[in-house]
């Protein structure tokens, strides 16, 4: 299966996985993340994410994500799920629709279709939202000193809570393969309802 890990800034979703690999015990599972996981997207991850880039208009930021979602998909994601793997990856396509499609006003249909010509009809078998508040996860943030700064620090929290939003909607919209988890739990807790999930889903 094709597993998706998404959720606004701080939500814990990279601190969570880094717990779930250390608790799996399958073999056949791949973790990886985006914008990145192989080394031609990363490069682009740079792109997008360099805090000089401040003159990036926002087409460009969505072509950028599509072309580094492309690379990924095509050379790691697709190749490890007909190995027969499951693959987990923190953020994909719904991140897509809630920052440039959503939040940046570029168009949920528009940035739909950009990334259909990226990957084609293929999407996550299930998604796992880490729902919260742009408050508590950018207060999260804050308080993490170690965590790497990037272009996307200077939006403000309006900016944050339309991000939310468009992740509302897409929640919203796809019942069947979007799953909610609270993220403004502990941790431990955090980490338990995502295992919990993943078991049922993955039987492991
Ligand atoms: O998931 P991670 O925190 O590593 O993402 C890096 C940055 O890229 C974050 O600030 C995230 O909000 C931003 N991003 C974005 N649009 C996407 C994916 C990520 O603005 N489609
Ligand atoms: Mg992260």
């Amino acid at each position: 299966l094709f597993i998706t890990f998404e959720g606004p800034e701080g939500a814990g979703k990279t601190t969570v996985l880094q717990h779930i690999a250390q608790r799996m015990q399958h073999d056949d599972v791949l973790f990886t993340r985006e914008p990145g996981g192989i080394d031609i997207a990363e490069k682009i991850r740079e792109v997008i994410l360099n805090k000089e880039h401040t003159a990036m208009h926002e087409r460009t930021e969505a072509l950028l994500y599509a072309a580094a979602r492309a690379q990924h998909f095509f050379e790691k994601v697709k190749p490890a799920l007909e190995r027969g793997q499951h693959v987990l990856c923190d953020r994909f396509i719904d991140s897509s629709l809630a920052y440039q499609g959503y939040a940046r006003g570029i168009g949920m249909d528009a940035v739909k279709g950009i990334n259909e010509f990226a990957i084609g009809e293929y999407m996550p078998d299930v998604t796992i939202f880490f729902d919260i508040q742009p408050e508590d996860g950018l207060a999260r943030i804050a308080a993490a000193a170690e965590r790497e700064t990037n272009r996307l620090d200077v939006e403000g929290l309006a900016f944050h809570h339309k991000v939310y939003e468009g992740y509302e909607r897409v929640v919203k919209e796809n019942p069947q393969r979007v799953r909610v988890v609270n993220a403004n739990q502990p941790l431990e807790q955090v980490v338990a309802d995502v295992w919990d999930i993943l078991s049922e889903v993955l039987d492991v």
